[in-house]
């Protein structure tokens, strides 16, 4: 059936939810007993009270985790092995890509057919895409001294604790999951709070695909309870963490209170859109700026938050802008047309919502949106907002405001530009927009940005990695560099003399 013809509206009251912890290989109980409520930001329902693992928990899956590593179930067979469980785990993911899609959708309120077309889809294919690689990396042999063979392997980590955030719940995961696994590690997942449902399915999907017991947990539950126990377990050998800078520093907190475990840190951003005044095509950059703002609800690490025109061509760029904010409306993400659903919670919204008073009371000019909508279903929706005379001192500028409002403010020369897009704390990407490609790249090598974009925004696959630089991180996800990430290299030194 098609993702028009569907009723998403019947198939999200008969879903399974699953709501327990997935512990070494099975469902079970938080040992205290302790749910969480999941909320869906479409219309404020409860949609289930999930277990929230706590400290005990944690160390239960990490010890099944620790179990299943040491006896070599996973980390010892051969990558052949491995790369067939994964890849039936792909195919799995994809024949549960509705309900997997429903979940997400539910869970945090975005467009079902963005969930459906992209979400899923992009699970499926990194863990696909790992599996294909991982029987194909080769150790070396260094040249050593004669009479001597050096061989240089990589190895699996170990446990490796793997916390995620809400707003892509599965890519993410996978993005950790699939070479974390692939290398032949065993995983403590720990979902967000407000998106623990596609998770623990997944987690259930890779057993049915042969990965053994222990080797992936999922453990929903409080960051401050069941994220803080898995940063400081001293079992854990790395924690991959994607999400705020405060969170981030707390992990780095942990791992030195607890084993010096490695921290990886995938944070946040505030990503500049450099427009100059010599453009390919004004009708389609007017298109990409306005996607990269607004898809996902603005809830996304690298939206291009940040609208830097050259004072020329700024007017017809604004007015481009501010008309597809006005043809956006939230819609009730279930609907299959939906291109703009729901902020993730309540406490998200209002988050946006006082950034976006702070910008007009620090002298920012409203152009379009700034308003709470359809409040009468009970759910979470924002007009797309854009807001013009931007100051670099103003908080709008400075700080993530993780929601679909963007920031304008006018430069003159490239000098100006390259200082306004360097003026933040963060690092994570950039778009440059001009039809100069010797500037481009130019402008490219001075933006301390862990990805640069020329004439597009946010077109990535699997093959590149991505990160931040500054305050967006240290990490790479994706890409064959992601596999670095999860192993330690081992020298084995043979005498022949
Ligand atoms: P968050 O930091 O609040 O939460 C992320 C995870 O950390 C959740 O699982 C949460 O339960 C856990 N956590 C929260 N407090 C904790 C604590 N005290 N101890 C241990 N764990 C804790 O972030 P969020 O609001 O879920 O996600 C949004 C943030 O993620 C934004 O800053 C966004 O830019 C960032 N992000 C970054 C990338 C990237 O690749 N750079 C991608 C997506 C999102």
């Amino acid at each position: 059936m098609s993702n028009a013809t569907l009723d998403w509206h019947q198939r999200a009251k008969e879903l399974q939810l699953r709501n327990r912890l997935w512990i070494d290989g099975g469902f079970i109980d938080s040992s205290n007993g302790k749910t969480f409520s999941d909320y869906s930001p479409i219309d404020g329902r409860l949609l289930t009270e999930v277990a929230a693992g706590g400290r005990q928990d944690i160390d239960l899956a990490v010890k099944a985790a620790r179990r299943s590593f040491e006896a070599g179930v996973w980390s010892r067979i051969p990558a052949q092995q491995r790369k067939a469980v994964l890849l039936r785990w792909a195919d799995l993911i994809r024949e549960h890509a509705e309900e997997l899609a429903l979940l997400e959708t539910l869970d945090v309120g975005k467009p079902i057919g963005e969930s459906l077309r992209v979400d899923v889809a992009s699970a499926a294919s990194c863990i696909q895409w790992y599996g294909e690689a991982i029987d194909k990396i080769y150790g070396e042999v260094g040249p050593s001294r004669t009479q001597a063979l050096s061989l240089v392997e990589r190895e699996p980590l170990g446990v490796i604790g793997a916390v995620v955030p809400w707003n892509y719940p599965l890519i993410i995961s996978a993005w950790k999951l699939a070479p974390a696994l692939a290398a032949g590690n065993s995983v403590v997942l720990k979902p967000a709070e407000q998106s623990p449902l596609s998770a623990l399915l997944l987690g259930e999907l890779a057993e049915i695909a042969g990965l053994p017991a222990g080797v992936l947990n999922v453990v929903p539950g409080l960051g401050p309870e069941a994220g803080a126990a898995l940063g400081l377990h001293p079992d854990v050998v790395k924690i991959a963490f994607t999400g705020s800078n405060k969170t981030g520093r707390f992990f780095l907190k942990y791992a030195a209170e607890s084993n010096m475990k490695q921290v990886s840190l995938e944070l946040g951003g505030k990503s500049p859109q450099i427009v100059f005044n010599d453009l390919y095509d004004l009708d389609a950059t007017i298109a990409s700026i306005s996607a990269g703002i607004y898809y996902n609800q603005g809830q996304t690490c690298n939206a291009g938050s940040l609208l830097l025109m050259q004072r020329n061509i700024a007017d017809a760029i604004l007015d481009g802008v501010v008309d597809a904010a006005k043809a956006l409306h939230p819609t009730n993400p279930l609907d299959p047309d939906c291109q703009l659903g729901a902020i993730v919670s309540e406490e998200q919204l209002k988050t946006i919502l006082s950034y976006i008073e702070q910008g007009k009371a620090d002298g920012g000019d409203i152009v379009v949106g700034g308003q709470r909508v359809l409040e009468e279903t009970g759910g979470t929706y924002l007009l797309p907002t854009v807001l013009d005379q931007v100051e670099t001192s103003m908080s709008i500028y400075q700080e993530e405001i993780f929601g679909p409002v963007l920031s304008c403010v006018r430069f003159d020369t490239e000098e100006e530009a390259l200082s306004l897009a360097s003026a933040t704390k963060y690092g994570l990407a950039a778009g440059i927009w001009t039809t100069d490609l010797k500037r481009a790249h130019r402008v490219s090598q001075q933006l301390r940005a862990g990805t640069v974009w020329v004439n597009t925004f946010d077109a990535s696959d699997i093959t590149v990695p991505f990160g931040g630089y500054k305050a967006s991180g240290s990490g790479r996800d994706k890409s064959l560099h992601a596999f670095e990430g999860y192993t330690q290299l081992k020298t084995t030194w043979f005498d022949l003399s």
